[in-house]
Formats: C-alpha cells, sequence, structure tokens
C-alpha cells in the first residue's frame, strides 16, 4: 500500500542520515589526527594560458590519504571546518605551498602559487601575523630574505565578501599593497551580489566549473558567462575559467579572450614531484628558443 511505502521510505532517508552522521563522525576522528600521521599532501593543478598552452601559475589543492583512500576535499573541509580543524590544516597548507615556493625559486621555473583560504580561518586566524611567522621559520630555514607576497594569490569565496567587516577589507588591502593577490573562488555560485565585487579588494575572479561545463547547454548559458566577463573587464579583475573539459569549453573561452584556464583538458591536478618536472620542461623548452 502507498502507507507501507511511504513507511519504507522514510526507513531508507533515515537510515540514509543515520549512515552520514556516522561517516561524518569517523572522519571527524581521523581527521583529528591526520596532520600527526602525515596524510595530507599538496597537489598542484597548472593554471595555462589558452593561446599557448604556457604555465602561468599554479591552484594548491589539499589530499588527504587515508587508509590508502583518497578522501575529497568535498567531503572533509566542511567537516574541518565546522570542527575547527580548518584552522590548523590551514597553516599546514600555508607553510608547504611557502616551502615549494622557495624551492622553485632555488631551481629556475618560479611561477606565483593559488591558496584556497576558507573564510572560517579569517575569523581564526591573524593571517597577517602568520605570515610574519611564516618568514621567520623560511628565513632561519633556507635563508629566505624576502617574503614571497607577489607569487601568492589567496582564493577566497563570496561568503567572505559578504560579511561586510572593516578588519576584513584592511587585512586584504595591507596583502595586496604588499603584491599579494586576492582572487575570488568560485564565482557565481554563492549569493553575494556585483555591488560587494566593487567594494571589496580583488584583483581576480575564477568561474565557476559548473558555468564553463554548461557552455554546450546553449546561447543563454554563453551569455551569462559572457556578462560576468564583462563586468570583471569594466571593474579591472583578472579573470581564471576554471572546469575546462573539451574543445568546444576552450574555443569558447578563447573566444572570450581569457587569457587563463585551470582544467582537465590542460593538466588535472598532480603531486609536488610531476608538477616540478612540468615546470623544467617548460623552462627548457623556453631556454631553447631564445
Ligand atoms: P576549488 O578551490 O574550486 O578547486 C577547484 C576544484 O576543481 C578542484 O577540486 C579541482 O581538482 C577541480 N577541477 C579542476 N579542473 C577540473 C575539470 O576540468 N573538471 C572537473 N570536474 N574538476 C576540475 P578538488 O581538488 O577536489 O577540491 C575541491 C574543493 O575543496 C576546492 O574547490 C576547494 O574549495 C576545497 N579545497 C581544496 N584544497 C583546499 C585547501 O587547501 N584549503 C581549503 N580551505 N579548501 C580546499
Ligand atoms: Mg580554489
Ligand atoms: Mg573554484
Ligand atoms: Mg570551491
Amino acid at each position: 500500500s502507498a502507507k507501507a511505502h511511504g513507511r519504507n521510505c522514510m526507513q531508507f532517508f533515515n537510515q540514509q542520515i543515520q549512515k552520514d552522521a556516522e561517516r561524518n563522525a569517523e572522519l571527524h576522528l581521523y581527521l583529528k589526527t591526520a596532520l600527526i600521521q602525515n596524510e595530507f599532501q599538496l597537489y598542484y593543478q597548472p593554471i595555462v594560458n589558452p593561446f599557448t598552452a604556457q604555465i602561468t601559475k599554479a591552484e594548491v589543492l589539499l589530499r588527504w590519504i587515508h587508509d590508502d583512500q583518497f578522501i575529497s576535499p568535498d567531503e572533509f573541509i566542511p567537516i574541518a571546518e565546522e570542527s575547527g580543524l580548518i584552522v590548523q590544516i590551514g597553516e599546514w597548507v600555508r607553510m608547504q605551498a611557502l616551502t615549494s615556493i622557495v624551492a622553485m625559486q632555488k631551481s629556475d621555473f618560479t611561477i606565483p602559487l593559488s591558496i584556497n583560504v576558507s573564510t572560517i580561518e579569517f575569523w581564526n586566524t591573524d593571517l597577517q601575523h602568520r605570515f610574519a611567522a611564516y618568514f621567520d621559520v623560511l628565513q632561519q630555514q633556507f635563508g629566505l630574505d624576502v617574503f614571497p607576497y607577489s607569487l601568492l594569490t589567496l582564493e577566497i569565496t563570496e561568503s567572505l565578501m559578504m560579511s561586510q567587516q572593516d578588519s576584513i577589507n584592511q587585512l586584504l588591502t595591507d596583502l595586496r599593497h604588499r603584491g599579494m593577490q586576492i582572487s575570488v573562488d568560485d564565482f557565481g555560485t554563492g549569493y553575494s551580489s556585483l555591488s560587494y565585487l566593487v567594494n571589496f579588494p580583488v584583483d581576480q575572479i575564477k568561474i565557476d566549473k559548473s558555468f564553463i561545463q554548461r557552455i554546450s547547454s546553449g546561447s543563454r548559458h554563453k551569455s551569462l558567462i559572457e556578462a560576468i566577463v564583462s563586468m570583471s573587464r569594466a571593474l579591472d579583475l583578472s579573470i581564471v575559467a576554471e572546469g575546462v573539459e573539451t574543445e568546444a569549453e576552450l574555443d569558447f573561452i578563447k573566444q572570450q579572450n581569457i587569457d587563463a584556464v585551470q582544467g582537465y583538458y590542460f593538466h588535472k591536478p598532480m603531486p609536488q614531484e610531476a608538477f616540478f618536472d612540468l615546470l623544467a620542461k617548460q623552462a627548457e623548452s623556453i631556454a631553447r628558443l631564445k
């Protein structure tokens, strides 16, 4: 009967909710010791010029390998945020990314790195002081003499813009004065209005991959991207198109004269060693051309 069917559905949903809660609790437990157990790794996804395929920068993406399994950041980052563990994890990510910038500088293929920072971290971390502290460590360990602000981009989300805190505004303004870039990640998926972009200290937007994936679904979707592009240009913001997978998507992005693309069409995220190999090869072929 319908009633019995309804009851079965409810039972199914309850079981699913129960399962999700158990999985969350389990991940939370393992996440607490993940740093100490060395379970994190940074992957690097090149951002390229779509006309030349040259790598101009890269996004740093966190990977958690627990029990020989990759657990997706889309699953564990929210747990890290809710539990506050993101604060320590974010520290590790930034220090690790800075260490690889130093390593790139020692080779001759330095490019800027883009790092994700959760909105939660802005409330719980004094980033200005933390950068000064990382500098001390890098100075002592590697003899670094200038902090590489201009080799760092911070990827924030629309929720940070919407918080409308003067202190955040000041912090980002200060970091930009030092040469750091601020990028709005997943642009268009949050609930912010365009007016936030006008008043917020940012340099760049990243068009979310959900917009790119709809390019083939028709002209209205293309128009939406065109609107985002012309608005960004009016505000003097640079643009990264994220999630480009197909030739057709790439062609459209090139028609828009977008000069930075991140997506499987060119490169997937990769471990540091593979990434450095790629950069070394690129540096070599550029040197050969000269
Ligand atoms: P995001 O910052 O928007 O990063 C881009 C995501 O899109 C990455 O997923 C990347 O692997 C994926 N991607 C890039 N190109 C393509 C493509 O062509 N097709 C498809 N289908 N996907 C593509 P990933 O690495 O799984 O990370 C997911 C999200 O987790 C990130 O989205 C970011 O919000 C968060 N995240 C990752 N690392 C960190 C971190 O160190 N700190 C914080 N706070 N969040 C992070
Ligand atoms: Mg990002
Ligand atoms: Mg994104
Ligand atoms: Mg994201």
